[in-house]
């Protein structure tokens, strides 16, 4: 079948056409799909798009005007989509919900040893022949409180990793994890994990529930230094008011690999552009913040992963067997 695949770059080429057994026509378009870019999919069935792709309910539109039956996701997280107005148009929407949570868990693993050793720094400053440790001063992550918020399959192998670390595992998670309490993660309200935590690492997904689940009130739980680490989606943090957070000492380090904005950023080269939105840019100001550019989940195994499944969902689609990775409305 014609598949129009969106916001498409050459690795996606790269693993998509070899996971291709099945010889559907795939398409490949860089630009992101909106309302604009939509017209593109003209007479494809199948639409395949990413984290950053808008289809809201007048792209949607568009789209089941133009034949299109199924969205094929090449991500877990869904909340780009419009799942209600999808289903009402008729039009089946699928997803990858696990490729590889080991490469998102591990990021955010990185992401703490980065910022509590400060490695960029250090990095920099021996590639200068500057050999003094003054401002690069760390804390032991052994015996280390460690907030999880949301313990599903990412959460989990994050909880595995920073056990291995000998850190006290807290969570807080509507439906707690039986393997994660086999690991001794203990349980709490959101806010007694805030106030307890040296540590807090997201990683529920983003709903009306958790729209800015950290925000300025939820902020002023946390012990003052908290490092706060994001690699879930932008919106989870109310961005002006972690910015408050850290001029005030409230929040220590931050680690986002995700932002609330970062569809005009994120995947492009804009190193000749002048960025317009002030809150990024005052974010990249500071020495104790560190910013990653949505790469959470970019390693081999879980870009194999994505077009495998990505594909076997589309023959399952094509075939017209049912879609086991269906997204639902709930
Ligand atoms: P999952 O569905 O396995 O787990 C999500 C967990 O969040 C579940 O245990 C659920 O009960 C919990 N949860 C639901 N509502 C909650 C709430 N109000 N508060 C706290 N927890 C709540 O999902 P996963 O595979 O672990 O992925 C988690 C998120 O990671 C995804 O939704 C996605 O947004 C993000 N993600 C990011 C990247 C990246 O590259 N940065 C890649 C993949 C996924």
């Amino acid at each position: 079948m014609k598949v129009a695949i969106f916001s498409s770059k050459q690795y996606d080429q790269q693993f998509l056409r070899a996971a291709n057994r099945e010889g559907h026509e795939l398409v490949f378009y860089e630009p992101r799909l909106t309302a604009t870019t939509a017209p593109l999919a003209k007479d494809f069935p199948i639409v395949c798009v990413f984290i950053n792709d808008q289809l809201d309910a007048e792209t949607l539109e568009i789209l089941a005007d133009q034949g299109t039956q199924l969205v094929a996701l090449r991500s877990a997280g869904f909340n780009n989509v419009d799942v209600a107005k999808a289903t009402e148009l008729g039009i089946t929407v699928v997803r990858v919900p696990a490729y590889s949570p080991y490469s998102v868990a591990e990021h955010a693993v990185g992401m703490i040893l980065m910022l509590n050793r400060k490695l960029y720094r250090a990095y920099n400053r021996v590639r200068d022949d500057n050999f003094s440790l003054e401002g690069l001063l760390g804390f032991d992550l052994h015996n280390c409180s460690v907030g999880i918020v949301g313990t599903g399959k990412i959460g989990q192998c994050f909880a595995q990793i920073m056990k291995g670390f000998g850190c006290q595992l807290l969570a807080y998670d509507p439906y707690p994890n039986p393997a994660c309490i086999e690991l001794g993660v203990t349980y709490m309200a959101l806010e007694d994990l805030l106030a307890q935590s040296k540590i807090v690492s997201l990683h529920c997904p983003l709903m009306p529930q958790t729209h800015h689940i950290i925000n300025a009130a939820t902020l002023k739980v946390l012990q003052p230094g908290t490092m706060l680490i994001n690699t879930s989606r932008g919106g989870l943090i109310d961005t002006p008011a972690v910015i408050d957070a850290i001029k005030s000492g409230q929040v220590g380090y931050l680690g986002i690999d995700v932002y609330e904005q970062e569809e005009n950023l994120f995947f492009e080269d804009l190193s000749d552009t002048v960025i317009q939105d002030d809150h990024f840019q005052l974010l990249q100001s500071f020495p104790n913040v560190l910013i990653t550019a949505h790469q959470a989940f970019f390693t081999r195994n879980a870009l194999e992963n994505i077009a495998s499944t990505t594909l076997s969902n589309i023959g399952d689609f094509a075939a017209g067997r049912p879609c086991i990775n269906q997204v639902k409305l709930t």
